[in-house]
């Protein structure tokens, strides 16, 4: 049985690489999008890339009850994919949210949705494996060094800082690391903002420029040594095999999950993975 997939941000970066993704997949079949542009007209009118007769659609609402769906999978901005997941919530569509940079508040509110409805929802701050088990290589190493400062660099098109990949990094640390005090208790910035954003005394330094896709270093200090976990994300290529993952996990679900790491924990034994 394939899966019917209806994508938000086709004509982004992520979202035209996930549509070679699912074009690469028998078993997932890619059915409508939704576009700010291009309303009523099909998908190879406006990507060269692909000879899909796919309607587009720039009333996400018109769209889940046009065309049945299986999976929403939202690739656009935070605001914007906000709405898209809340109609599609109570449409009763299944939805993966590859969109960073949704609020906690946000969060909380598709969770009460997901919940209400009975629907499967996965929000992933980032699909990419490596990116998945440096937060969970991070949050082990916390628990022995709890003097820690995360670089993250991105693209200069990224609207939100810090990444959801830093706050995820720390939400994870935060439940193995002792609550601490890091530096000098007299520090004091000559130029403002240059120690970086502060989370529990843990450091979030972001930098943003032209060539780089998504990056991060978690770093840990302890007398006598440092130990870095690094991850780098070289195209959009790396997230793909993880929204694969989630599109077909979500179809187990009815509710809402944050994190691929909650997915990946369960198939570890999974003797497929390494396909
Ligand atoms: P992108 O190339 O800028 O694409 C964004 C898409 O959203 C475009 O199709 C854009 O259409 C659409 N959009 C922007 N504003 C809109 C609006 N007001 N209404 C409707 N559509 C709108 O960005 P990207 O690199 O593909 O990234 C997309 C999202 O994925 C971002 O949130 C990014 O942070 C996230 N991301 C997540 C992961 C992960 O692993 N979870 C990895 C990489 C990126 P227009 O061209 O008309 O503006």
């Amino acid at each position: 049985m394939s899966i019917n997939i209806i994508i938000a941000g086709p004509r982004g970066k992520m979202g035209s690489e996930a549509i070679q993704m699912i074009q690469n997949d028998p078993k997932l079949n890619l059915v409508a999008c939704i576009d700010r542009k291009n309303n009523g007209k099909m998908l190879y009118e406006i990507d060269q890339l692909t000879n899909l007769d796919v309607p587009i659609f720039e009333d996400p609402k018109q769209c889940f009850k046009t065309i049945p769906a299986d999976v929403f999978l939202d690739l656009t901005i935070p605001d914007v994919g906000f709405e898209h997941t809340k109609i599609a919530l109570q449409c009763e569509v299944r939805t993966v949210i590859g969109t960073s940079g949704f609020t906690d508040e946000q969060i909380d509110v598709l969770t009460t949705i997901a919940e209400a409805n009975k629907v499967g929802c996965i929000i992933a701050p980032n699909f990419a494996i490596g990116a998945i088990l440096m937060m969970q290589f991070a949050k082990q190493a916390a628990q022995f060094f709890p003097d820690i400062e995360i670089i993250e660099k991105h693209h200069d098109q990224k609207l939100d800082a810090p990444s959801g990949t830093a706050m995820k990094t720390i939400d994870m640390i935060r439940e193995t690391r002792k609550p601490k005090t890091q530096g000098h208790p007299h520090e004091q910035e000559t130029l403002s903002g240059s120690r970086g954003g502060d989370v529990d005394g843990i450091k979030v330094h972001s930098l943003r420029l032209p060539g780089l896709v998504a990056h991060q270093e978690v770093i840990f200090g302890r007398s006598g040594q440092t130990l870095t976990i690094k991850h780098d994300s070289l195209n959009r290529e790396s997230f793909m095999d993880g929204i694969n993952l989630a599109i077909n996990h979500v179809m187990k679900l009815d509710k809402l999950v944050y994190g691929m790491e909650n997915i990946i924990n369960p198939i570890q034994n999974d003797t497929h993975r390494n396909e």
